[in-house]
């Protein structure tokens, strides 16, 4: 026995006990991996328990103990003591009446241990009878009855009002831990404060053996690998943790049926222009291959043909995700301005005036662009809040970003590192992004172009074959080049706006005519994809969705677990999230492309929203603010899943895509499927 806060680190905290009988795939991931989010519930619950948090931690001593039971005695058998005043005696809120025969008093935020048990727990509330020296007995503690608060409740038995099994769990551990430390102790209460009732709990023999076994159970659980969700249960949908686990999710792609899946790529086919496959990126190799895509030749019909496998059915896979945030994305693009805290504002001024205020709840990310001056104030705000900060060049250029610290789980990055120096194993996954990616380059090119070419389709779907039976990463990335050359040359046909309205796409004006002045009027006239500088209007926004979108994969990928910089295709390089950039492969066209296209044939943004500068084509500061709304509002866009046919956004399917991942890497699925559209 115990009462020491220096062994406590070795002692299984009682509420996770709790979580143990709840599920334990849910005390797995907040006691072994350090996961915790908060909902609506445990929200809720934390600011109720406030109240009951300011005791001092003092208990008197017990006879057992032997100490004096002066209820004022500060020396007491307490392990840690939190701030606060001491508890009235009785409030409205408080369970019991006073026993007018004997005095109670009530002592909160009380920790005790045990080192038999192998248990800590903090109690809310403990009621201490004590009686005084009567001359023929001394006086002191007679018995003391643990209370808990809970937001919810009670289970409705068969005779009567009962605790839940989790209840029945803290509570039971609450009264052994009194025993342990002396006390006198043989029932409980639990205080529900949805119905406002109380319901006692006498520990019975049967109660201290199922919770002495449920330790020696949570205790190997703990050493083992994390145990499956539960199946359809109705405790997900109230779990905190359901976006983390995906349950239903997990289950799905688990049982998917083998001929469902995407077919096993090892085939190694003598690919036309790859040769042993070790393709340097020699820009006539890369076009020599994009051109044999577009032939007949025989080997192209040796190529699996990919079939996805069958979206959920109703009610197979319950939305526990929840569909988007409703918070936004603060862009700072002035130069010069500095981004300061006040209360629970973030105050952006200009020259020392303020030119606007957001509350800091709004907002979900901060994104700063070239010299703006932001606060440390703010950041550590930000920081604590879970609300990353990121930093560009004003030219869009991505250098980083500032976040709190999130989530303590290395277990993900472990797996992460050890796929990451295997290269046959990375390259399964590789081949897979790479395939998810030129999928979707070809769907948005058959909905958006305003002819679509039959070639450059036929093309596109040998690339997605090629790329799943690509027998190295070399080979690969010349694939995902090719495919990128067809592509990029049909782009243009998906811009339907010149500079004029009635402009046909293929019918635009002379070169003669671009002339305004000095400056030349910017049209949209896309020919090939040009990066260090983007030399027209639509790479100047293709380069700026890119940079944005691998913003958004590096915060999914360390929201995750991952760490972003190391990539299972893209090999690190400093100053790269490569593990960022190999999942943002699919959502490229997806999001990237989709929001320049819309922000172009919408005509939100046009040739005066472009300035020159040198070779370079950049964004005025207010074409880049129209464009920021044009890629945020394609980021909230909701789309159905495509395996799990629910709603979500593509910034939630991103971090989706991200948990696959995870638990691919784990071994709880076993393939990971792209996230394509159909
Ligand atoms: S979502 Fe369900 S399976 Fe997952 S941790 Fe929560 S209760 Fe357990």
């Amino acid at each position: 026995m115990s009462h020491s806060s220096d062994v406590t680190h070795d002692l299984l905290p009682a509420r996770m006990l709790n979580e143990f009988v709840y599920c334990p795939r849910l005390f797995y991931y907040e006691h072994v991996e350090g996961v915790f989010l908060h909902n609506a519930d445990t929200k809720k619950g934390a600011s109720e328990h406030r109240r009951v948090d300011g005791g001092k931690g003092e208990l008197p001593k017990s006879k057992k103990a032997g100490g004096s039971t002066d209820k004022a005695d500060s020396d007491s058998n307490v392990a840690d003591a939190s701030e606060g005043e001491p508890a009235p005696v009785q409030d409205q809120a408080s369970p019991t009446a006073p026993d007018l025969a004997s005095e109670v008093i009530h002592a909160r935020s009380v920790m005790l241990g045990s080192e038999t048990l192998g248990v800590v727990a903090k109690l809310d509330l403990i009621e201490v009878t004590v009686e005084g020296d009567t001359g023929t007995s001394p006086g002191g503690v007679r018995s003391v009855c643990p209370v808990e608060y809970k937001t919810g409740a009670p289970r409705e038995g068969e005779s009567g009002n009962s605790l839940w099994d989790p209840d029945r769990m803290q509570l039971g551990l609450q009264i052994l831990l009194l025993r342990e430390n002396g006390y006198s102790c043989s029932e409980g209460v639990v205080y529900y404060r949805q119905t406002r009732q109380r319901v006692r709990f006498e520990l019975t023999p049967d109660d201290e053996d199922w919770i002495r076994r449920s330790i020696v159970s949570a205790r190997i659980c703990a050493g083992g690998p994390i145990p499956p969700p539960l199946d359809h249960s109705p405790k997900c949908p109230r779990c905190s943790l359901s976006p983390v686990c995906m349950p239903d999710e997990t289950h799905f792609l688990h049982q998917m049926a083998p001929d469902d899946e995407l077919p096993a790529a090892e085939l190694q086919l003598a690919l036309p222009g790859l040769g042993d496959g070790a393709l340097a990126l020699d820009d006539s190799r890369v076009a020599q291959l994009a051109d044999s895509f577009s032939t007949d030749d025989a080997v192209w019909e040796q190529l699996p043909e990919p079939r996805l496998p069958r979206p959920a059915i109703e009610g197979e896979v319950r939305r526990l995700v929840a569909p988007d945030v409703d918070t936004k994305v603060l862009y700072v693009n002035t130069p010069g301005v500095s981004v300061t805290k006040k209360g629970e504002t973030v105050v952006v001024k200009e020259k020392g005036e303020a030119i606007s205020e957001f509350r800091i709840k709004d907002l979900h990310h901060v994104a700063i662009f070239g010299s703006a001056q932001i606060s440390t104030a703010l950041i550590q705000t930000l920081c604590e809040a879970e609300i990353p900060v990121s930093y560009f060049s004003m030219g869009g250029w991505f250098y980083g970003l500032t976040r709190g610290h999130g989530l303590t789980n290395v277990f993900t990055r472990i797996k992460q590192f050890a796929r990451a120096a295997e290269p046959q194993h990375s390259l399964i996954l590789a081949r897979l992004f790479i395939y998810g990616k030129i999928r979707n380059q070809r769907t948005l090119l058959m909905r958006n172009h305003v002819e679509p070419p039959p070639l450059a389709l036929r093309a596109l779907k040998y690339a997605q074959s090629a790329a799943l039976s690509a027998p190295s990463h070399a080979t690969l990335l010349g694939i995902e080049g090719a495919a990128a050359l067809v592509y990029f040359r049909n782009f243009h046909g998906m811009i339907k706006a010149g500079h004029d309205d009635d402009e046909i796409p293929g019918l635009e004006d002379d070169e003669s005519e671009r002339q305004l002045g000095t400056q030349a009027l910017f049209r949209f006239d896309f020919k090939t994809r040009s990066r260090r500088p983007p030399r027209d209007p639509v790479n100047a926004l293709l380069s700026l969705a890119y940079s944005l979108l691998s913003r958004d994969c590096t915060v999914a990928a360390l929201a995750v677990g991952f760490d972003p910089y190391i990539g299972l295709y893209h090999r690190p390089r400093h100053g790269r999230p490569a593990l960022a950039l190999d999942v943002m492969e699919e959502f490229r066209p997806l999001i990237s492309d989709s929001a320049v296209l819309s922000a172009i044939n919408t005509r939100m943004l046009g040739p005066s929203d472009f300035v020159q500068a040198g070779d370079a084509v950049n964004l005025t500061p207010l074409g880049r603010r129209r464009f920021f709304q044009a890629y945020e509002k394609r980021m909230s866009d909701t789309i159905t899943h495509p395996l799990f046919d629910y709603k979500v956004s593509y910034r939630r399917a991103i971090e989706l895509q991200f948990r696959l991942l995870a638990r691919t890497l784990t071994g709880e699925i076993e393939r990971y499927l792209p996230f394509t559209t159909r």
